[in-house]
């Protein structure tokens, strides 16, 4: 009779982990139809933040980067990386005339967690003295000239720009606090802080994180005109004609375009799928109504709702036994054990539940729980790809690139040009199934022909080295 009971107990707690998976997967479904109200959702909320200021949540952001580097640019320049968790410190040496990169060398530092949230005083001091060291290291004084250093600054936040090599930061995202650097000039912060150490360098270019993957991807392949990041947080940016751009009217530049950092983060939309968990964690996060896009889609966060869905089955149902209390603990689920935990081709789920014991203290979690744990994962990841997938997809919209020929008058209808979108960072380079789910989606909206044309590649460290090309092509020596 005892047994009886506890199987008929442990049925009920099934049926409660089973409906808390099927309400999370209806909560997420993004069915092709969704997909594409979002893909015009993103293209009428570009032109609307193109069309003026505060016209739409995604701030359309000019840059001033005007013209891309082409491979002529000789000479060495430095970059400084700021992303997320570590920032990157890199000497590129450049041949001219499509020699193309001659070497390159860099350093990744963690950023130290008390320095994201100090004093912005603290932090490029900091960044200041690590590049003087790299500098001090990289350079034997031999090839040494007395030129002043040239720098390319990767500021991965939203900036409004005031020039190429200018621009006051208007917001923090991504686990940044650091109260008294909004407002200020970034590219000014950092060049104080580099003459304070003594180093003579000058920020010759203050670039997004997408700018600077656009910026090398278009070096190596010109049909490059979309940038996308996809790691700690997620963002885009694309070349637009300087005439689209209303809200600046009268700008001229020689090439008639400008890279536009889209900041699509913080994009929104009502047939966006949100869940009660997406709710929970918007609000207590550090930058609660910001940021929408990013909260469903990048690294910061996915590992994040995962954990808050496996919260819930553990109160509801006890098919995780009573070993659940560390899943109360914010983000101590990081993406990078969520990627794991989904690719998990060992036997029976094993590393599964290796990291279900070892990371998260939850020791012998049945198979079925832990397949239950690995369709959760896959449901969020799924949802992002996907969303991310369709963010592109309203890129290509607006540019009269999707092959609709709408947009973009005098296209025929189901061509397309040649379209390569750059890609980076660490969700999108080190998790295979999130980069299958977004082709898919890809080719579910675009349908085959028109997805032949549209190129995704992938680069490492294009932010870094894409900035030091763009110091390179804003150089004072040009
Ligand atoms: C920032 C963007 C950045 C993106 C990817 C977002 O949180 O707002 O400026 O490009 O992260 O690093
Ligand atoms: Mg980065």
């Amino acid at each position: 009779a005892v047994a009886v009971g506890r199987r008929a107990r442990s049925r009920r707690a099934w049926g409660r982990a089973v409906a808390v998976l099927k309400e999370l997967e209806e909560g997420c479904a993004t069915p092709t139809s969704r997909l594409r109200q979002v893909v015009d959702a993103m293209a009428v909320e570009m032109h609307a933040g193109l069309a003026s200021d505060g016209g739409s949540k995604l701030k359309m952001l000019l840059t001033f980067v005007d013209a891309l580097p082409d491979g002529n640019e000789t000479g060495t320049y430095y970059a400084l990386d700021l992303g997320a968790t570590t920032f990157r410190v890199l000497k590129v040496q450049l041949g001219g005339k499509r020699s193309m990169i001659l070497r390159h060398q860099f350093e990744q530092h963690p950023i130290p967690a008390d320095l994201m949230t100090g004093t912005s005083e603290d932090l490029f001091d900091f960044l200041a003295m690590t590049l003087r060291n790299f500098v001090e290291r990289e350079n034997d004084g031999f090839q040494q000239s007395d030129k002043r250093k040239e720098l390319g600054l990767t500021f991965s936040f939203p900036v409004r720009q005031l020039s190429v090599s200018s621009g006051i930061l208007i917001k923090w995202t991504k686990g940044f606090a650091i109260e008294d650097a909004v407002g200020k000039d970034v590219a000014q912060c950092l060049q104080e802080a580099l003459t304070k150490s003594g180093l003579d360098m000058r920020v010759a270019a203050l670039v997004n994180d997408t700018v600077g993957t656009l910026a090398l991807g278009h070096y190596h392949d010109e049909d490059t005109v979309v940038a996308v990041i996809i790691g700690t947080g997620t963002n885009a940016c694309y070349i637009e004609r300087v005439d689209a751009i209303i809200k600046c009217q009268g700008l001229l530049t020689n090439s008639g375009g400008m890279v536009i950092n889209m900041e699509w983060g913080n994009f929104w939309s009502s047939h966006l799928p949100r869940t009660p968990y997406d709710f929970a964690l918007d609000d207590e996060s550090l930058n609660r109504n910001d940021q929408g896009f990013e909260k469903m889609i990048s690294g910061m966060y996915l590992g994040d709702i995962v954990r808050r869905v496996l919260l819930r089955i553990a109160l509801e149902s006890d098919v995780f036994g009573d070993s659940a209390q560390s899943l109360s603990k914010p983000f101590i689920l990081r993406t990078p054990l969520m990627a794991a935990i989904h690719e998990d081709d060992s036997p029976n789920l094993k590393e599964v539940g290796r990291i279900l014991e070892e990371n998260l203290q939850m020791p012998n979690i049945s198979l079925k729980a832990r397949r239950l744990v690995v369709r959760v994962c896959d449901v969020i990841t799924q949802r992002a790809a996907r969303l991310a997938a369709a963010g592109i997809v309203g890129i290509l919209k607006k540019i009269g690139r999707d092959g609709s020929g709408g947009v973009a008058s005098g296209r025929a209808i189901g061509k397309v040009r040649r379209t390569v979108v750059a890609i980076e960072g660490g969700i999108y380079a080190n998790y295979s199934t999130f980069r299958e789910y977004l082709k898919e989606a890809l080719v579910e909206i675009l349908g085959e022909e028109i997805v032949r044309n549209v190129i995704l590649r992938a680069y490492e460290d294009g932010s870094g080295i894409g900035a030091a090309l763009l110091a390179a092509s804003h150089s004072s020596e040009w």
